[in-house]
C-alpha cells in the first residue's frame, strides 16, 4: 500500500499524470525517513524541513502535517514496517505543461515504505569517496526533486569504486552527493555551516547535538579540500547512511587509513540515541 494526498491505496492504482510538474520539471520537494523498530526517527524535524522547502518554492502541503504524520504511521501499519525508510514527496501536481505555477495548482503527494537494511558493514568498515566539482544549484538548502546534480555525482562515485562524491564549490567543501561531510582535526569536529550551499539534513543535527552533549568542539565554518586531505577523520552522514567512516579521498588515507576513534564514538552514541528514541 501506498500514501496518495490523504488516501492510502495498492500502489498499482495510483496514477500520476504524464504532465505532473514533479515529472516533467523535477517541481516538488521530497523527504526520506527512517523506522525503527516502528517509530518514525526525528519526524519533526523531518516534517519542519519539508514545511521549509514548501514554501520556499511555493507549494501548498496537499494535507496539514497532523494528518500527514497519522498517515505516515498508518502507512507503516498497513505494510507492516518494522525498521526501513519512508519515502515521501509532494509535487505542485498535474497542469498543461508551461514553466509558470498553475493558477490553481493541485499538489500531489506520494509516499511509499522501503525496507533497505541498515549498512552495518560499510559503518564498521568504512568506505572510500571521491571529489568533485559542486555543479549542483545554488539553492541545495531545498530538497528539490531536481537531483541531477547529484545524481552524476553519484555514478561518478560508484564508476571509481567510491561510496561518495564529496564536493567543492570555489575551493570549499561543501557536503556529498546525498550527505552532509564532517571532518575532524585535533579533536575538533568542522562541517560546512546551513545556507543555501548545502542541505540542513537531519543527521546532521543529530550529530551536532551529540557532540555538544559530550563536548567535543565543533566548529560550522566551511574548509578547504587541502584541509579535508590532511584530516584526522572524516565522515558522511544521512538518513539512509548514518554516520559513515571516509576511509580513503580520491586513493588517499584519511588518517591511517581505518575508522577514527571520534568517528567511532559518534556512531555509539547515535545508536544509544536510536534506543532511547524506541523506549519513547
Ligand atoms: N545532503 C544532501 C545533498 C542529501 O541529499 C541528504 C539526504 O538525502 C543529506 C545531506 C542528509 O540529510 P538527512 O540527514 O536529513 O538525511
Amino acid at each position: 500500500m501506498i500514501l496518495f494526498n490523504d488516501q492510502l491505496i495498492r500502489r498499482e492504482e495510483a496514477r500520476v499524470d504524464i504532465e505532473d510538474r514533479g515529472y516533467q520539471f523535477g517541481d516538488g520537494i521530497y523527504e526520506v525517513v527512517s523506522v525503527y523498530e516502528g517509530k518514525i526517527f526525528r519526524l519533526e524535524e523531518h516534517l519542519q524541513r519539508l514545511s521549509y522547502c514548501a514554501g520556499e518554492i511555493g507549494i501548498e502541503l496537499p494535507t496539514s502535517l497532523e494528518v500527514l504524520i497519522t498517515n505516515l504511521y498508518k502507512l507503516i501499519e498497513v505494510n507492516q514496517l518494522v525498521n526501513g525508510q519512508i519515502y515521501f514527496q509532494v509535487t505542485r501536481g498535474y497542469a498543461p505543461r508551461n514553466h509558470p505555477f498553475p493558477a490553481q495548482p493541485k499538489p500531489v503527494l506520494t509516499g511509499y515504505v522501503t525496507r533497505k537494511p541498515r549498512p552495518l558493514e560499510l559503518m564498521k568498515t568504512g568506505v572510500k569517496a571521491i571529489t568533485l566539482d559542486d555543479i549542483r544549484w545554488l539553492r541545495c538548502d531545498i530538497k528539490s526533486l531536481n537531483l541531477l546534480g547529484s545524481v552524476l555525482a553519484k555514478q561518478k562515485a560508484i564508476e571509481q569504486g567510491a561510496f561518495e562524491a564529496l564536493l567543492h564549490r570555489n575551493g570549499k567543501v561543501t557536503e556529498g552527493s546525498s550527505t552532509n561531510l564532517f571532518m575532524i582535526k585535533d579533536g575538533k569536529i568542522q562541517t560546512h555551516p546551513l545556507g543555501n550551499l548545502i542541505l540542513g539534513g537531519i543527521t546532521r543535527i543529530v550529530i551536532l547535538e551529540l557532540a555538544g552533549q559530550k563536548n567535543i568542539p565543533v566548529i560550522e565554518e566551511p574548509f578547504s579540500l587541502k584541509e579535508l586531505y590532511a584530516a584526522d577523520e572524516v565522515f558522511v552522514c544521512s538518513t539512509t547512511s548514518e554516520v559513515m567512516p571516509i576511509i580513503t579521498i580520491d586513493g588517499n588515507p584519511v588518517g591511517n587509513g581505518s575508522v577514527g576513534p571520534l568517528t567511532r564514538k559518534l556512531q555509539e552514541l547515535m545508536e544509544e540515541m536510536l534506543f532511547a528514541h524506541q523506549e519513547k
